[in-house]
């Protein structure tokens, strides 16, 4: 069994740093455990990242942008490893979702196993995300970066997932938490000076026809009913977020 548990795929996502120290405390033999900083010029640069999105430049190129080109080199350690493990945190209000590329019997079994509640499967991101490149691939979006709670949660949901595959002793009582799965299949673009409305939550149904954004007097209405996730006015430059159905 090989893990890698990638940290900063996102430069100004510290919290993977945390995350990564913890672990290693756990001293885990480094041929079945390995921590791969993904983008560390971006960190040392205090940025995101240096030309693109590293999480939306997969499976990269051998000449290109300074993301093509490193996604390029990560592509080949992620797909020889059993499971990889991105860890992110989020500008938005969304909270303990795992996200995920396919729902095939083995990534589901291991989400069973960290039981988070919520599981959202990033169709609308196709295969440039790192995790899409893995046999399994599972990223957490647990919460805010310097959330001292989030932290601890993310550690305590590795141990859950290592302790099952037996490369901790450790065991893990069931959380009795009931997952949410959605299908995340679309992004919703965001006009130049629009806003949200106030009632728009992440997670919370939008109604087709309901209005969800405004400029002046100007408002945007939902084509169809769906599920924002990750949505915001400052999470990213074009679009609010991303529209989901439940599965
Ligand atoms: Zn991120």
């Amino acid at each position: 069994m090989k893990v890698i548990l990638n940290i900063l795929t996102h430069g100004d996502e510290c919290i993977g740093l945390g995350v990564a120290k913890e672990i290693e405390k756990l001293g885990i033999d480094p041929s079945v455990l390995t921590i791969q900083v993904a983008n560390e010029r971006a960190y040392k640069a205090g940025k995101r990242y240096i030309d693109a999105d590293l999480n939306r430049s997969f499976p990269g190129k051998a000449s290109g942008n300074y993301e093509q080109r490193l996604a390029w080199r990560l592509s080949k350690k992620i797909r020889e490893a059993d499971i990889v493990i991105d860890v992110h945190s989020t500008r938005s209000e969304l909270k303990d979702a795992l996200i995920v590329g396919k729902l095939d019997h083995v990534t589901k079994r291991y989400l069973k196993i960290i039981q988070p509640k919520y599981v959202l499967l990033m169709t609308a991101t196709k295969d440039c995300a790192l995790i899409c490149q893995a046999k399994v691939g599972i990223a957490f979006e647990y919460g805010k970066d310097r959330d001292p709670a989030t932290l601890k949660k993310i550690v305590l949901d590795i141990k859950r997932l290592l302790g099952h595959l037996g490369i901790i002793k450790e065991r893990f009582t069931s959380k009795k938490i009931k997952t949410m799965y959605f299908d995340v299949f679309g992004s919703e673009k965001k006009p130049a000076g629009y806003k949200l409305l106030s009632h728009v939550k992440n997670y919370k149904l939008v109604k087709r026809g309901q209005p969800f954004a405004k400029k002046g007097t100007q408002l945007v209405s939902a084509k169809e009913d769906f599920y924002p996730i990750l949505f915001g006015n400052t999470n990213y430059e074009v679009i609010f977020g991303f529209r989901a159905r439940k599965i």
